[in-house]
């Protein structure tokens, strides 16, 4: 397949620049210079082109076009990693998942607190192929937000088990009940919380 950009629509040919940067960390090689686009970008850096009455990712449509794919229900990922290309041949039209695993596998650092995943003692694989960071799991959260700090923990155990309904604990910590129950259960990891702490 040669992929031209001559049969695109003039409107949107006339946007694209083929001369655009070398693409500096691709994460499937790739040939030739990104296709810049000259349109507003949302937040992430993707330039966006009205198309069939509404503002959608140009690179989308630029390559749904070229290539003739029916790219609905996928993600068109970008093989190149930058997020303003336009070039159909730096893209491929992948399912959601995958798109999301080959970010996941790309991702150097946690979301949450920047835990470097290139000590690999720092990431764990989940069943399902999804990585999470073991830091932010060994400091007590199980992959989760922190909600009560860990003496919180201690008394909201002590306190259910002695009998104190889960309702009002809930209430007066600002969780859910079933959080209550988990910790009362045992199920919140405040062993490895203090064993991390200390
Ligand atoms: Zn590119
Ligand atoms: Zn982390």
């Amino acid at each position: 397949m040669t992929l031209t950009m001559t049969d695109l629509p003039v409107r949107i040919r006339l946007k694209i620049d083929t001369a655009g940067p070398v693409p500096a960390d691709p994460h499937t090689p790739v040939v030739g210079c990104c296709w810049t686009f000259d349109s507003w970008h949302n937040s992430a850096g993707y330039p966006y082109l009205s198309w069939n009455g509404r503002d959608q990712p140009a690179h989308r449509i630029v390559f749904a076009l070229i290539t003739e794919m029916d790219v609905t229900g996928l993600d068109v990922d970008h093989l190149c990693r930058n997020t303003a290309c336009v070039n159909p041949s730096h893209a491929e039209a992948v399912p959601h998942a995958e798109n999301q695993r080959r970010i996941s596998k790309h991702q150097v650092k946690c979301r949450r607190a920047g835990h470097d995943w290139s000590d690999p003692r720092n990431v764990s694989t989940r069943p399902n192929g999804r990585r999470y960071c073991t830091q932010c799991y060994r400091q007590g959260n199980g992959g989760h937000i922190r909600r009560v700090s860990d003496a919180q923990l201690i008394e909201i155990r002590r306190r259910a088990n002695a009998g104190e309904t889960q309702i009002s604990l809930a209430t007066e910590f600002g969780i859910s009940s079933g959080l209550v129950s988990k910790i009362a259960n045992r199920k919140y990891p405040v062993e490895k919380v203090l064993a991390c702490s200390s």
